[in-house]
């Protein structure tokens, strides 16, 4: 693999992203707690795509998924809201953070084939996901959300030395890539 220039990488996420963080993928920690919480299907996603649970396998299989790496990125989009109902505002953050995970996402694949993309939402590549009857149509182009492989958002920030909350009236969305 060519080598990889991670100062090149922040700095095009530095000037994407509201805040950017190095991810050393060593502190990540997976946790069944959060594959439970998914069986909730509080999001609608749960067995629909190829990149939630249980079509990404098994947590086993997410956990060799990430380990197949040291260094990585988080990335966030931070917004401020009107207050605490403001469900309006959220969906304008997690819209803009979903844009700039798509802009990000382009340049990423072309500087690092070999790397992962996990936002904070399912696989939006296709119109309609391949899953369960056919294979995954762009397997070089999937990304799996944080909560879907085992994470949790919060801690991933904590333990790497980036805040997830900003103060009051802000909210702060996150995704991560893996480099090498
Ligand atoms: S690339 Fe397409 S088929 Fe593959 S997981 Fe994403 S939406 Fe599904």
């Amino acid at each position: 693999m060519t080598e990889v220039n991670i100062n090149e990488i922040l700095k095009k996420a530095e000037s994407i992203f509201s805040h950017v963080g190095i991810l050393d993928v060593d502190t990540i920690v997976v946790h069944p707690a959060v594959r439970e919480y998914c069986k909730e299907n509080k999001c609608h996603q749960y067995d629909k795509k190829w990149t939630c649970p249980p079509g990404t396998g098994t947590l086993e299989e997410c956990e060799e998924r990430i380990r197949k790496y040291h260094r990585g990125l988080i990335l966030q989009t931070t917004g401020e809201l009107e207050d605490t109902l403001d469900f309006e505002g959220m969906g304008e953050i997690s819209k803009l953070h979903t844009e700039k995970m798509i802009e990000f996402s382009k340049y990423f694949r072309k500087a690092v084939p070999t790397g992962m993309i996990v936002g904070d939402m399912p696989c939006i590549e296709c119109k309609e996901c391949t899953y369960p009857h056919e294979p995954c149509r762009f397997p070089d182009k999937i990304s799996y959300s944080m909560s879907a492989l085992g994470m949790i958002v919060s801690e991933v920030c904590r333990d790497n030395n980036i805040n997830y909350y900003y103060g009051p009236g802000t909210l702060t969305y996150v995704g991560c890539v893996f480099i090498d």
